[in-house]
């Protein structure tokens, strides 16, 4: 850990430039005891604070100060140099000092900033600050689920606020912090929202920065893509294939499961499928296409189950570890703590 009461930064900072950074607005109290040294931002705040929430803090007050090197001291204060972003400072002091967005988010209902759980979760992972680590794995998870009871193809996300570039942001979230158990949901929302251009080429954020990914995620969503929709009319909606053999030789159930597949899958050339059918429910419409009650019993019954099947499987459509092994990942991660 890159953390060091009296180790100048590995930039070879000078006196002049550690008294130079911007002091921030919303934390920098008078009576503070510490300076913490984020990029180019100060942060004037309590050595009381900082202990009572992270571990790491703790264990590093209670050893013996040492004496304070020229230049690592601002207003009597020592600085603690960090090699993190100042912006995800800004959130988790707030998180220490006021717990406004805790507040809000949890008794006003309102979806979560990504940046706001993207700190808690690197710093909290960082410094050992076991209650935003928890916030912040349980937000991500009902977000982005691993299991398919969990999952809602409508939920864009929530509780976190969506913005275009949010799968494409939270995916880098997952391969900093090693949560990679949220990355096949991530995977199938962008396949389901997110033209092949915007994959290989990027999304702009509100504030005109590229969010874009790696090569490699590029091609393991492109290549899970095309595997969904090979599997979707032989899993999911086997029941409609108009090859699938039905104990029930009506004409009419024969016409309305063809009518479906068509209608999902056009007759010719066959039309791209919607994905998200995957994992959506029955359609209630369908039942009303002509079946009789035990054709839909038996198309339910394999919507249902191929739904299952096709979940199970998706991580090693994106060429990822199956569901156990990127489990197990975060319980071994936790159990670290
Ligand atoms: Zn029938």
């Amino acid at each position: 850990m890159n953390l060091a009461l009296t180790q100048r930064p590995s930039s070879g900072a000078t006196h002049s430039n550690i008294t130079s950074p911007t002091r921030s607005t919303d934390f920098w109290f008078n009576d503070g005891s510490v300076v913490l040294h984020a990029e180019s931002c100060l942060f004037r705040v309590h050595h009381s604070i900082l202990s009572m929430h992270s571990e790491i803090f703790r264990g590093m007050f209670s050893l013996p100060q040492p004496a304070a090197a020229d230049g690592d001291v601002v207003e009597g204060c020592l600085v603690v140099h960090l090699h993190d972003r100042a912006v995800d400072w800004t959130h988790v002091l707030e998180a220490f000092y006021s717990g406004r967005h805790i507040r809000k988010q949890r008794f006003e209902n309102k979806p979560w900033p990504f940046p706001v759980v993207a700190a808690y979760l690197r710093l909290s992972t960082k410094y050992e600050i076991r209650y935003l680590r928890t916030e912040a794995q349980k937000l991500l998870s009902i977000a982005f689920p691993s299991d398919l009871d969990s999952f809602d193809i409508d939920n864009h996300g929530k509780p976190i606020a969506h913005y275009s570039a949010l799968y494409f942001d939270a995916i880098a979230l997952a391969r900093e912090t090693g949560r990679l158990c949220i990355l096949p949901a991530i995977y199938f929302f962008i396949c389901c929202s997110c033209e092949v251009r915007e994959v290989s080429e990027g999304i702009k954020r509100a504030d005109g920065t590229l969010s874009t990914l790696t090569v490699q995620e590029q091609q393991a969503i492109l290549r899970g893509r095309r595997l969904l929709v090979e599997k979707l009319p032989q899993e999911t909606l086997y029941g409609m294939l108009p090859s699938t053999e039905f104990d029930c030789y009506k004409k009419s159930c024969e016409r309305a499961r063809t009518h479906i597949y068509h209608n999902l899958f056009g007759i010719h050339p066959p039309h791209e499928p919607d994905i998200s059918l995957a994992f959506r429910t029955w359609n209630r419409e369908w039942d009303n296409e002509g079946m009789c009650s035990s054709c839909r019993q038996e198309c339910n019954r394999y919507h249902d189950m191929g739904g299952g099947w096709m979940w199970d499987l998706l991580p090693w459509m994106f060429g990822l570890p199956e569901w156990g092994d990127l489990l197990w990942d975060e319980v071994l991660t936790d159990s670290e703590e």
